[in-house]
Order: C-alpha cells, then sequence, then structure tokens
C-alpha cells in the first residue's frame, strides 16, 4: 500500500514546458539560445550552460492539438474522481491565454476540455455526470466573481471540517452543454481587470480562474452514490519580475501582488513534490483557495511557458527555474 501511494504521488505533480514561435512581426528577433536535444524533454539555455528538465517539452513547431493531447489524461483524473489544476505560468506574451483559451481555428485546453466533458458524458452510461462552472480572479490579493457584472460582493474562503474549500457567494452556474460553457468562459474572461491606463490590453495583472464543479453518480447494487470533484483551469498573472513590469504598465502594487502569490504557489508545489511535512497554504489567497486541489490526492499540472527570443532571456530562466522548483 505504500509503495502504491509513493508510485502514486509521483505522478501526481507534472510540469510541461511550451516554447512560443516567432510572431510575425518578431522574424528579426535574436534567437538560438534555447536547445533541446531530440528524445529528451530537456532544454539547455546555451549561455548559462543550464539544463531544465521537464516531463514534456513542446518545441515552436507544436500546434494546440499535441497540448491536448497530453492534458488529457488529467481530464479523466477529474471524471474519475480527482481535484485537478491546471495552470499556464509564463511572462506576459509568451502565450498563456492562446494556450488556454486559444482562438476560433486554434481552439485551446478550455474549449478542449469543456467538449471532452460533455462527450464523455454522453459516452458513459453506467454513471451520470452533472457540471457547474464558476470564473473567478485574484485580483491584487482579492477575489471577484468573474460572472457578476461590477460584482462588489465580497467572496470569501471556507473551509469545512472535512477539509473542502468553497467560496462563499461566488457564482455557480449549472452547465448542459460545451458551447454555452465557452460562452460563459468568454464573457467571464472580458470581465477581468485590465488598467486604468490601457484599457485594451489583455490581462496580464490578475489570476484568472476556471472551476468546474463535475457530480458523478452511479448505482451500486440498488445504492446510490455521488462523488464530486473540482476541475480548475487556471492563467496565471504574468511572472516578470517588477522592473520589467513597470514598463508593461503594471503598477507596483499589482506586479508585488502577482509575485507574491506567484511564489507561494511555487512553494506549495515544490513542499508537496519533497513531502514535506508542512505545506505553506495560507501565504496566498490564490494557494489557500486551491488548498482542497492541489495536495496528496489531486492532480496538477504546470504549463510554463517561455519566449524563444534571447531579449527575454532573464525571464525566461526566471520561468525555467521556476519550473525546475515544481518537478
Ligand atoms: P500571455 O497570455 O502569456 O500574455 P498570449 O497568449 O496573449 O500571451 O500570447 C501573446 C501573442 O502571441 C498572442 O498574439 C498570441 O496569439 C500569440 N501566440 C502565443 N503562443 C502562440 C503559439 N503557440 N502559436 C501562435 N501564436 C501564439
Ligand atoms: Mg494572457
Amino acid at each position: 500500500q505504500i509503495l502504491n501511494r509513493v508510485l502514486d504521488l509521483k505522478g501526481n505533480i507534472r510540469v510541461f514546458c511550451r516554447v512560443r514561435p516567432l510572431l510575425s512581426n518578431e522574424r528579426n528577433a535574436r534567437v538560438g539560445h534555447l536547445t533541446t536535444t531530440p528524445g529528451t524533454d530537456t532544454i539547455k539555455v546555451v549561455s548559462c550552460r543550464k539544463d531544465f528538465q521537464f516531463d514534456k517539452v513542446f518545441l515552436p513547431s507544436s500546434v494546440q492539438d499535441d497540448i491536448f493531447l497530453e492534458v488529457e489524461p488529467i481530464i479523466r483524473s477529474a471524471l474519475d474522481g480527482h481535484n485537478v489544476c491546471i495552470f499556464a505560468y509564463g511572462q506576459t506574451g509568451t502565450g498563456k491565454t492562446f494556450t488556454m483559451e486559444g482562438n476560433k481555428d486554434q481552439p485551446g485546453v478550455v474549449p478542449r476540455t469543456l467538449q471532452r466533458l460533455f462527450e464523455e458524458a454522453c459516452f458513459d452510461n453506467t454513471v451520470s455526470y452533472a457540471f457547474s462552472l464558476s470564473m473567478l480572479e485574484v485580483y491584487k490579493g482579492r477575489l471577484r466573481d468573474l460572472l457578476v457584472c461590477h460584482s462588489s460582493t465580497h467572496l470569501s474562503i471556507q473551509m469545512a471540517s472535512d477539509g473542502c474549500i468553497d467560496v462563499d457567494n461566488l457564482t455557480e452556474m449549472p452547465i448542459l452543454d460545451a458551447k454555452e460553457a465557452g460562452n460563459l468562459y468568454q464573457q467571464g474572461s472580458q470581465s477581468r481587470s485590465t488598467s486604468c491606463t490601457n484599457a485594451n490590453e489583455t490581462s496580464s495583472r490578475s489570476h484568472c480562474l476556471l472551476r468546474i464543479t463535475i457530480t458523478c453518480t452511479y448505482v451500486l447494487e440498488n445504492h446510490k452514490f455521488a462523488t464530486t470533484s473540482k476541475l480548475w483551469l487556471v492563467d496565471l498573472g504574468g511572472s516578470e519580475r517588477l522592473s520589467k513590469t513597470n514598463a508593461g504598465g503594471i503598477t507596483l502594487e499589482e506586479g508585488k501582488a502577482i509575485n507574491v502569490s506567484l511564489s507561494a504557489l511555487g512553494d506549495v508545489i515544490s513542499a508537496l513534490q519533497r513531502k514535506q511535512p508542512h505545506v505553506p497554504y495560507r501565504n496566498s489567497k490564490l494557494t489557500q483557495l486551491l488548498r482542497d486541489s492541489l495536495g496528496a490526492q489531486s492532480k496538477t499540472l504546470m504549463l510554463v511557458h517561455v519566449s524563444p527570443k534571447v531579449k527575454d532571456i532573464r525571464e525566461t530562466v526566471y520561468s525555467l527555474s521556476f519550473a525546475s522548483r515544481a518537478r
């Protein structure tokens, strides 16, 4: 039994890296400082002679299909009753939102997951599934409901005696098909906090969390059973350090809040990986919120995004180092 637990724990946290391609307006950018050895999932930063090992590396040529193929098994775990967190981490502009949300022609992890859940619900007739969706933002250490316009309701995190976390007053919408759910996500995504100075920019100063609650009912020997699990899909705030974030128009306060919560998340994942007796969940709202979904019974997938440009090397090394702490 102990051996089983150890084996199980080993696979509970997985870390992937995606290097985004150069965009059409970046053709003249200097590249080439990142190399990979075929057949391995290691990224080498040539100039600092450092190797970073991942569970999977996605090169710039990778497409959304490639990513989802590797994400799918963890979605299956959520249907099997595990709490699951999937995070997109990285410097602003490295493709976190592209991976999670994607666009009309290249849908990302969120729309594909929604579709997958409903397919599974139709396919498996020994159990019946019900899904509901909530969406919130962690902005400057505060929670905000993204499914209510101009929400001023105070959301608070509650922990039940069995360790289950819930958020008081958070909107929870039952969802009946993938399209409806996708529309809700779009709507929520548009309510994210943007800066006062630049209302057009998509947000990088907050963490955006989609929560799908899965209720599974089945009958066994004439008794009805039900399990509930949570699947979190998280587009994290930009990981860039303060000097850089200022240049992007993020205020000092916003940048600090993001840095604090990202390092709290790194600390929690690292403590879990190293099976430390104390896991420091209390250091940020983000980790308090995800407390029951980050742990021995849960599955975590960290998708670390990096830029291919030499110009971004410092942030790239920083992100790769964050990732290696999580592994
Ligand atoms: P982030 O959310 O990390 O700030 P975005 O997802 O907004 O970054 O990506 C920045 C830009 O790069 C967007 O225009 C996006 O469409 C593009 N992009 C990112 N990743 C890819 C990719 N793998 N393939 C094609 N375009 C990408
Ligand atoms: Mg984004």
